[in-house]
């Protein structure tokens, strides 16, 4: 495509009438750095729609007035970066042009009173009132699919988004992680006003973020007052440090396992700010729903496109259930069943393919529990209650440190239910058995008729429903997928939709 420079709202409405494919876009103020060049070819390379970035130095959003002035300027280079990076369009228009002297009309927004009355709207009154605003004049304009914003501003992103839930537009934010400077701090186009010695107390700042980040990791804790102490020895002017929850930005609470340490500092007459994310372990995603649903098939390839540990907590029932049979143990005994459950090792290898394998006790049984067999047996020995919690008890121990897609039956409730992200997946009675009937791992299921397919899904149903331990039931946090008429791709995507939208980017490859 032609690569335009647009300087008018008219002319972008004009050129907005005739493009018919989706656009990403990409709003900066200018001064462009790594940090809005990873924005750009990220968007370039998520897809093949047009790449419109727009260079705007937002009024509105200051309010100090010598900010204002001396915002750094570089035109000519900012649009060389833009298109040597995969801009298709730039959009620089004029202040008057966005907000005309002689419009009564400009429809001055405000922003989320809850998620602005923290971090930096404490002190910057108004600036995101005037984020909101331009950006709902820009997104009414150009008509985007997707919004691709930086982490960096992790508050500002929060209220974009909620921004876009309230206007009910039809975007996708995209995020891309903080990009830092080879000394540590985050890029930033005030940057260029540092001198030697500010930037030099930005750095240990941000180091100290790092390092407190890293503390978290290995002690799940941090001291507010001990950072403090350290920053305020170094003679650094804190506007203020906060440890608060990262999706309501409210202080955070011992038992959320994910919460943000962002500050501001004052260098000189610059402001700077930066976050780190804090896990006390890696994010898990809980896949629940009814035999037959999609769930393996799913949770299979989100694990790959995600690159999570795949954790099929169905399979390790079924390899207890294939060796008691095995081993012909009646498991009615239930001191019996507890003294074999001591030395049993149900561990999962991946085979180089797709695939992973089952073994239980070293015998991989892939292939031998995906039999009716299995499945007519498996529904009773996961109800019993020494089962239970001694599987229980091995999925935590695997999902200990997070980074992992669990699926089962219980999982956002009894297993993990502080996932960061639960998901019920369903289907009608009439496509699971459709599916069953296809599936290629079972052989059964390909010679028993789709009718009795049906009864079968319906009893394991009622049994799954109404056991008295862990039944299945979707979780109050759960979020509902009814994959009947989607392909696995769409429900995967969805899924990772979900996932990006709750979990930064900046802690998904950690
Ligand atoms: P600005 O030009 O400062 O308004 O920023 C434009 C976009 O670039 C926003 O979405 C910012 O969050 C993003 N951005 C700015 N600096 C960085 C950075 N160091 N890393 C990642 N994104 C950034």
């Amino acid at each position: 495509m032609k690569k335009v420079i647009i300087r008018k709202s008219e002319d972008l409405k004009n050129w907005r009438k005739n493009i018919n494919s989706d656009i990403n876009f990409i709003p900066t103020m200018g001064n462009l750095h790594n940090g809005h060049i990873k924005l750009i070819s990220t968007a370039k390379n998520d897809n093949s729609n047009i790449n419109l970035v727009s260079i705007f130095v937002n009024p509105l959003q200051f309010n100090n007035k010598s900010d204002l002035k001396n915002y750094p300027k570089t035109i000519d280079n900012d649009i060389k970066i833009s298109l040597a990076n995969g801009a298709d369009v730039i959009f620089i228009p004029s202040t008057e042009d966005i907000y005309p002297p002689d419009n009564k009309n400009i429809n001055y927004l405000k922003a989320s009173k809850k998620l602005s009355s923290a971090l930096c709207g404490l002190n910057r009154i108004g600036h995101f009132d005037g984020v909101c605003t331009v950006i709902y004049i820009l997104l009414n304009l150009i008509k985007p699919k997707n919004l691709y914003l930086g982490e960096k501003d992790w508050q500002q992103l929060l209220i974009l988004k909620n921004l876009i839930l309230k206007k009910k537009l039809n975007v996708t934010i995209k995020s891309i992680p903080t990009q830092r400077d080879f000394d540590g701090i985050p890029l930033s186009s005030r940057n260029v006003h540092l001198s030697k010695n500010e930037r030099k107390l930005i750095r240990i700042f941000s180091n100290e973020l790092l390092l407190a980040k890293r503390i978290f990791q290995k002690e799940k804790k941090i001291s507010l007052k001990e950072i403090m102490k350290k920053l305020s020895a170094e003679k650094i002017s804190i506007e203020y440090l906060e440890h608060l929850h990262p999706h309501t930005l409210q202080k955070t609470k011992v038992k959320d396992n994910f919460s943000i340490l962002a500050g501001a500092i004052k260098c000189g007459e610059t402001r700077l700010i930066d976050h780190v994310f804090l896990m006390k372990r890696k994010a898990i995603i809980a896949i629940d729903g009814p035999a037959g649903s999609g769930k393996s098939t799913v949770t299979k390839l989100l694990a790959k496109k995600l690159k999570l540990l795949y954790l099929d907590t169905g399979a390790m029932y079924r390899a207890l259930s294939w060796l008691l049979i095995k081993e012909n143990i009646d498991y009615k005994k239930e001191k019996k069943l507890q003294n074999i459950l001591k030395d049993i090792s149900i561990v999962f290898k991946s085979n180089g393919t797709s695939h992973q394998d089952v073994f239980i006790n070293n015998y991989c049984v892939t292939e031998e529990i995906r039999s009716q067999e299995i499945s007519s047996i498996v529904s009773k020995i996961s109800s019993i209650k020494v089962v239970r919690k001694f599987l229980v008890e091995e999925q935590r121990k695997i999902g200990e440190s997070g980074g992992l897609v669990a699926e089962g039956r219980d999982i956002g409730t009894t297993v993990f239910p502080s996932a960061e992200l639960k998901i019920f997946l369903t289907a009608s009675i009439d496509e699971r058995a459709k599916r069953r009937k296809s599936d290629k791992q079972s052989k059964d299921s390909r010679e028993i008729s789709l009718q009795k397919l049906k009864e079968l899904i319906k009893k394991r149903d009622f049994e799954d429903s109404n056991r008295a331990i862990s039944p299945l039931i979707k979780a109050n946090d759960a979020i509902e997928i009814n994959t009947d008429g989607y392909s696995i791709n769409e429900v995967v995507d969805k899924i990772i939709d979900l996932y990006n939208d709750k979990i930064p980017q900046e802690t998904q490859n950690q």
